[in-house]
């Protein structure tokens, strides 16, 4: 019997791992993919968590990150506006930064086991593709949406999606002439694309869509023609900039929801207790932060120092004192993105008026949440 499973080594699963392997416990860590692989993500990380990826052993510079201090929007109508960001953050592909964690993890005496789905959950049992396995303590970390979520019989997966909150993803590497220490986002109708640098001289260039974009028998290149391009700067971008990758990296079903912290047999990280909308580039430090309040009373639990329901309500408590505030916002200022009557007045406003946009940023991120 192992003290700790993991489902899925993402940011969540990885950073839970490294933490609760480091205090001496048997951790071991499912992934369905194997290292390293490339993940849909805009691979901008607030700083919010650079203290705490350094607490976990990585070496950002290293990595060869950018650093990002500014940011700038444009929307279809052509209005722009730009902006220095109150906390800045960092580019680095999830290819790199996953793989890296990965290594970490298995140092500090995680069984980290990749190429392996996980079946199905039965109170301290789980059942994979490479056998069966018990822990004292489950933790899910599978992301988004997962066949956990279906076997578990989540409130979430139960209804079905609205087509109005039915999102696609789509991620490029490029090769592209731009500044380094800018993140830019783009609008399009029922849609938005950021591009920032990452290691190597790469930049990220990540979209998300309504999926009734993508209309019936269309190629992924056909919508970004159809859609994309509407925005002049878009349109620019997808012409000239060489893909480094020829097929994207996609993901579909995504859809912006808090939800449960955890149940009777098993606690929730990461996007699988609650996806924040991409716009705030916050995404990764949301689930780093969640992996590091819940480690605790995971800890607290396997030193028989609270049980496990109270393990549970007390993560629930922390996770919503630290977050819920951000992902509410975020949310909001998603349906304000896909509202142009808004977006272009509002863009105007912090045109004439910076403190707005500044104010607005500052209420999608955090501070950092780890001192070391
Ligand atoms: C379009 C888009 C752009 C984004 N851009 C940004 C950004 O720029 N900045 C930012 O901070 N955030 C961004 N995010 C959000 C960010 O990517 C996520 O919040 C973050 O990856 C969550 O980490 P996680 O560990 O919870 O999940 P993931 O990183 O998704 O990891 C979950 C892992 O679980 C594995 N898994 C799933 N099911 C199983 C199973 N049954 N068995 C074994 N393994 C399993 C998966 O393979 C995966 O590796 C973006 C999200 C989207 C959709």
């Amino acid at each position: 019997m192992h003290d700790v499973a993991i489902i899925g080594a993402g940011l969540a699963g990885l950073a839970s791992s490294i933490e609760l392997s480091s205090q001496g416990f048997d951790v071991v860590l499912f992934e369905k993919n194997s290292y390293p692989f490339h993940k849909v993500c805009g691979e901008y990380i607030s700083n919010e968590s650079i203290e705490y990826l350094t607490y976990l052993g990585v070496n950002l510079n290293a990595l060869g990150v950018a650093h990002i201090n500014r940011f700038s929007l444009s929307t279809e109508q052509g209005s722009q506006m730009s902006a220095q960001l109150p906390l800045g953050g960092i580019g680095i592909s999830r290819y790199r930064l996953d793989q890296e964690l990965a290594n970490i993890s298995k140092t500090k005496g995680t069984t980290l086991i990749d190429n392996t789905t996980v079946l199905e959950t039965n109170g301290n049992k789980i059942k994979t593709t490479a056998g069966d396995f018990e822990a004292q303590i489950i933790i899910g970390a599978h992301g988004k949406r997962s066949n956990i979520d279906k076997q578990l019989d989540r409130d979430f997966i139960k209804t079905p999606l609205r087509e109005n909150h039915n999102f696609i993803g789509v991620k490029y590497h490029l090769r592209a002439d731009l500044p380094k220490d800018l993140i830019e986002l783009h609008l399009f109708k029922n849609g938005y694309c950021g591009i920032s640098a990452i290691e190597e001289d790469k930049y990220c260039m990540c979209y998300l869509s309504k999926a009734s974009n993508l209309k019936s028998g269309m190629t992924f290149e056909e919508m970004e023609t159809s859609v994309l391009a509407q925005n002049s700067i878009l349109k620019d971008y997808l012409s000239r900039f060489e893909k480094i990758y020829d097929q994207p990296k996609v993901i579909s079903q995504v859809n912006f929801q808090n939800k449960e912290k955890g149940n009777s047999s098993i606690l929730f990280a990461g996007d699988a207790a609650g996806l924040i909308a991409p716009l705030s580039g916050n995404g990764m430090s949301m689930a780093l932060q969640s992996a590091h309040l819940l480690q605790k009373e995971v800890s607290s639990f396997l030193n028989q120092k609270q049980s496990y329901d109270l393990a549970l309500i007390n993560y629930s408590k922390a996770w919503n004192h630290a977050l819920i505030g951000r992902f509410r916002f975020s949310k909001l200022m998603q349906s304000v993105f896909f509202n142009p009557s808004l977006m272009n007045p509002l863009v105007k406003t912090a045109n004439i008026f910076p403190p707005l946009a500044k104010t607005i940023i500052k209420q999608t991120h955090g501070k950092a949440f780890f001192k070391g």
